[in-house]
């Protein structure tokens, strides 16, 4: 009967998993997942007579609260840093759990068992320490950009290798210690291995510590001997690691370079910005867009900040309804998350077919008339491309410059995520509109009604 329920619970995580493929069912599949986790949790703590009904019961009621209280107030710019600290909790209780059969059996176990254990310990707090620093990156309580010593790489090396040596004293000598110890030095293995990655790294290193809590939480399957947390564990860290992989094809990165050159992000933020920028105002702008036969909005992170996913929409549809043609190119890594981008505008209802990716809209670009930049920044400088002393060289870009006219809406010519400064801003054709991303398109609309 358990083994049949959790065969359910599996059942909902594989369907939910598949419905969060679309925008359109992604909600229903969240939903299902969710329940095929509640399934499995009662079904184990019934199965294990380990804990009462009502023990259960109060840590469902506090889990729940706790949970919804985050997800209705965090801020969707503050996605990424709670699914960071999401990440970093689901590899401490995967670790705790394998802990916790070590002190049950005093670390007397088989080297089958002891090899899961010690990776259930390692993997889990590899991703807590690294989770939480990565949290620390993303909520600005660190600096964002590549952090360590020269010799970094070899202090890595020489903690991964501590971490191995460790767990085979420990599989070898049935004893307690030596696990304790591959805990301390995977600790600061999770550190020392997120500090150097910084600027437009981020969205690589964030979904591989998700892949890892998955790969955590199938390991402490393996070691209590239990299928739903097996099951569960493989599918995040399957997807996980599909999502990494897509975001580094996203940056033109292998995962070995993301982890290991510590590139991304010196701030050069100073050294172009006393050039001379074309200033615009809403009507300019308004003017330059009522005349375009086409228009490609591009929409960053400061559009999410600026919650101008509406104002945008609005804007798009007045342009419709006077025969300019839009369209919204979505660059992978834009925003904060994979899929941050489409996440806000299919919330202001902009139709799907709109949309383009990278590869639809580059091809675009130079029959376009106008291209409206709204709050991005990184995914739009052209030094990825031609700079071979960018931090950022070699990351596909949206080439926004091959369009007729382009025009910029952010606040100040202050540099996006990578730390770095974007010539795009002082080109002859572009125009730098300095203002709120929301209170600049509900003006540039105002603007268009008299154009
Ligand atoms: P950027 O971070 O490069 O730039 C965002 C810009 O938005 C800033 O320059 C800022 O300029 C502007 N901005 C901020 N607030 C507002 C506002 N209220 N109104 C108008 N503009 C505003 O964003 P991109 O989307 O271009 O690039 C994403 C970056 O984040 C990449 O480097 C990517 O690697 C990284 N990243 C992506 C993740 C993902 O999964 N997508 C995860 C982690 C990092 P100003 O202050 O002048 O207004």
């Amino acid at each position: 009967m358990v083994e049949l329920l959790y065969l359910g619970a599996a059942v909902l995580f594989i369907v939910g998993l598949k419905m969060l493929g679309s925008p359109r069912s992604a909600r229903r599949g969240n939903i299902l997942a969710a329940l095929g986790m509640l399934l499995a949790i009662v079904v184990t703590m019934v199965d294990s007579e380990i804990l009462s009904w009502r023990t259960v019961v109060a840590g469902l009621v506090v889990g729940s609260v706790v949970g919804a209280a985050l997800a209705i107030r965090v801020q969707m710019t503050a996605m990424p840093q709670l699914v960071a600290a999401f990440n970093g909790f689901g590899g401490a209780a995967s670790a705790l759990v394998a802990a916790a059969e070590l002190e049950r059996t005093g670390g007397n176990f088989s080297a089958e068992i002891g090899s899961v254990v010690a990776a259930s310990i390692a993997i889990g707090t590899v991703t807590f320490s690294g989770s939480f620093v990565a949290f620390g990156k993303l909520q600005g309580l660190i600096p964002g950009r590549p952090i360590g010593l020269k010799v970094q790489q070899a202090i890595n090396a020489l903690l991964a290798a501590n971490v191995i040596a460790f767990s085979a004293w420990g599989i070898a000598s049935g004893s307690l210690p030596p696990y304790w110890l591959v805990v301390a030095a995977a600790f600061l293995l999770g550190i020392f291995g997120v500090l150097p990655i910084g600027g437009a790294d981020m969205p690589v290193v964030i979904s591989l510590l998700n892949s890892l809590s998955g790969v955590a939480a199938a390991t402490a399957g393996f070691v209590i001997g239990n299928s739903a947390l097996i099951i569960g564990g493989a599918l995040v860290g399957a997807a996980g690691l599909i999502l990494t992989m897509q975001m580094g094809e996203a940056m033109n990165r292998s995962l070995a370079n993301v982890l290991f050159s510590g590139f991304g992000g010196t701030s050069t933020a100073g050294e172009m910005s006393d050039k001379p920028v074309n200033r615009a105002t809403p009507d300019d702008v308004a003017i330059a867009l009522g005349y375009a036969d086409s228009v490609v909005v591009v929409p960053g992170y400061g559009l999410a900040v600026a919650q101008a996913q509406h104002a945008t929409r609005d804007l798009g549809e007045a342009l419709e309804e006077r025969g300019v043609k839009v369209t919204y190119a979505i660059h992978p890594v834009a925003g904060r998350m994979p899929g941050h981008m489409n996440v806000l505008l299919a919330e202001a209802d902009v139709p799907y077919e709109q949309l383009l990716d990278l590869d639809q809209s580059n091809p675009q670009f130079p029959q376009t008339d106008v291209v409206l930049i709204v709050g991005a920044n990184d995914v739009v400088n052209p030094t990825a491309r031609d700079d071979a002393t960018s931090p950022i060289y070699g990351m596909p870009i949206l080439e926004v410059d091959e369009a007729r006219t382009v025009v910029v809406i952010k606040r100040s010519l202050s540099p996006g995520f990578a730390g770095i400064d974007n010539p795009l801003f002082y080109f002859d054709k572009t125009m730098m509109l300095f203002a709120d991303g929301k209170a600049a398109m509900e003006a540039i609309l105002k603007a268009l009604k008299d154009v």
